[in-house]
């Protein structure tokens, strides 16, 4: 199957059905898997708790046993760990923070693209081409895009929720293309993947942040990413990235008239035409500039690092005036001391000082 397109590839599973069964069976799958690494045990055959994985909330909260030796990538070379430090605590304690009060009040579409990194976007412009919507309830809606070269799953479950979703269902009026564009095909979103990268990477950043949809996770990701950069993987650029498409906003606003003028909060699914339909339009389109996700992350981080140029530049001006001062201070009691100064010019000008 390996010379097979990742088009027919992704064809081949909307024709095939059963995609809801089978995200599920996956979730389920991912639960399971969870749970036992929670027990810290390799597998379910595994008796004793034989290799301590998590980093729980509590433990960065201060409650860390230093003997559990759990291990880091935290300023070390690529692919290389040591054992965790205090300071580490710290450092991820910090970075969290940080992180929670950057993403305060949620995140856009076009945020989740623009916080990404940059090797994500990369990896979706060069392997993710195809986001197909499949099915939705109320304002949580699922996709399925294709997925990249070496994995070993024909697709991969992109579920989005578009949080202004049920407030326009009841809007009196019928809603405008402008308000779709604003309020959801950019508006805030919560959302997750079924891929690895996500689950490892990011989704306890999204559960922090507030913008997770599905589990939650309570274990820090400190081999993976302990610096808390990035936001979403390959699969969600993409599909945020159709989302933002005309063809996306078309699809949302036809949801949203549905929603108004029948059955509220029903299950809806794409059928396999649609679906095939979807995915030959964007095939057809895959060349054109406007498929390429365009980061932003740039920007993002040179704000950042603006701030953090200007706060340490302030720093260091306190510490040369600190240091002037001293010097100051020294010269003044010498003249004092050999009787250059008088003691009230000295008293004078050290309250100067
Ligand atoms: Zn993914």
């Amino acid at each position: 199957m390996a010379n097979e397109l990742p088009a027919d590839r992704l064809r081949e599973a909307l024709l095939k059905g059963g995609l809801n069964k089978d995200r599920q069976a996956r979730e389920r799958d991912a639960n399971r898997q969870r749970r036992i690494a929670e027990k810290e045990r390799e597998s379910e055959d595994d008796k004793k708790g034989s290799k301590p994985t998590f980093l729980r909330p509590s433990d960065i909260a201060g409650d860390y046993d230093f003997k559990r030796a759990l291990q880091t990538t935290l300023n070390m070379p690529e692919g290389m760990t040591r054992p965790l430090t205090r300071e580490d605590l710290q450092a991820f304690a910090a970075n969290i923070e940080q992180m929670k009060k950057a993403y305060k009040g949620g995140i856009s579409v076009a945020q989740v693209i623009s916080l990404s990194r940059q090797e994500d976007i990369d990896r979706a412009n060069k392997e993710i081409k195809y986001a197909v919507p499949v099915g939705r309830k109320n304002g949580v809606f699922r996709f399925t895009t294709n997925s990249g070269p070496k994995s070993d799953v024909p697709n991969h479950y992109v579920q989005v929720e578009f949080l202004a979703f049920n407030e326009l269902v009841f809007h009196p009026d019928r809603v405008k293309t402008t308000t779709v564009r604003n309020r959801l095909a950019n508006g805030r979103v919560k959302f997750e993947c079924d891929c690895g990268r996500f689950n490892y990477w990011f989704r306890y950043l999204n559960t922090v942040a507030g913008t997770v949809l599905g589990r939650k996770e309570g274990g820090f990701p400190k081999i993976r990413n302990p610096n808390m950069t990035g936001i979403a993987c390959k699969h969600i650029l993409r599909t945020m990235h159709w989302i933002k498409s005309a063809s996306g906003q078309q699809y949302i606003s036809q949801a949203l008239e549905k929603e108004r003028t029948k059955q509220v909060g029903a299950k809806y699914k794409t059928g396999k035409n649609q679906m095939v339909q979807h995915l030959t339009q964007q095939v057809a389109k895959e060349h054109l500039k406007r498929s390429q996700i365009k980061g932003n992350l740039n920007r993002e981080v040179a704000k950042l690092e603006a701030r953090a140029k200007r706060e340490a530049q302030a720093l260091i001006r306190k510490q040369r005036e600190q240091e002037t001062r001293h010097q100051a201070a020294i010269k003044l009691k010498n003249l004092f001391e050999q009787g250059i100064l008088s003691k009230d010019e000295y008293d004078l000008l050290t309250k100067r000082l």
